[in-house]
């Protein structure tokens, strides 16, 4: 499963969304124009966040891809269809309990609550299906208890 769809302003009419992934390229689809047929085909805007290729070997990409709904569901069949292993970037959120001191600074910069804190035991906790993957916790953290695996 992908994770949840980012809604974005609306532009021109026309509700923008973004989706922040982890695609693993088998050895043969390495050198192939897959992110390129994404732009050119799907009309999709691709960030590359972070790259990690070896010739012959697995490839991984992190991307931010931004564009229409239908688009980026339609982008993503067709990358699941060449043999692209796609998952959310969450995946690859860690965070890491026995470093964290629930100081609660991440707390108000969590846009999505996935870093939330019970008030009553003053107690932080993280719940994955709730994280985009923004990063805007980690430079907030002094503890480094949060951390992108890829
Ligand atoms: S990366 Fe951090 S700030 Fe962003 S949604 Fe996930 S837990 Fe919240
Ligand atoms: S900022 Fe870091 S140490 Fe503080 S509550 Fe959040 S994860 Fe825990």
């Amino acid at each position: 499963m992908v994770s949840a769809l980012c809604p974005l302003p609306i532009r021109k009419g026309v509700a923008m969304q973004k989706k922040r992934v982890v695609l693993s390229f088998p050895p043969h689809l390495i050198d192939q124009a897959v992110t390129y047929k994404l732009i050119k085909d799907y009309d999709l805007m691709i960030n590359i966040m972070r790259a990690r290729i070896t010739p012959k070997e697995q490839g991984r990409l992190v991307l931010e891809i931004t564009g229409k709904r239908a688009a980026l569901e339609a982008g993503i069949d067709y990358l699941k269809e060449v043999g692209v292993e796609i998952q959310p970037l969450a995946q690859d959120v860690k965070w890491h309990e026995d470093r964290c001191t629930h100081c609660t600074a991440c707390i108000s910069i969590c846009p999505t609550k996935a870093l939330d804190v019970d008030r009553k035991q003053m107690a932080v906790s993280f719940k994955r299906d709730k994280c985009i993957a923004c990063e805007l916790c980690i430079p907030a953290c002094p503890y480094q208890a949060v951390e992108i695996l890829f």
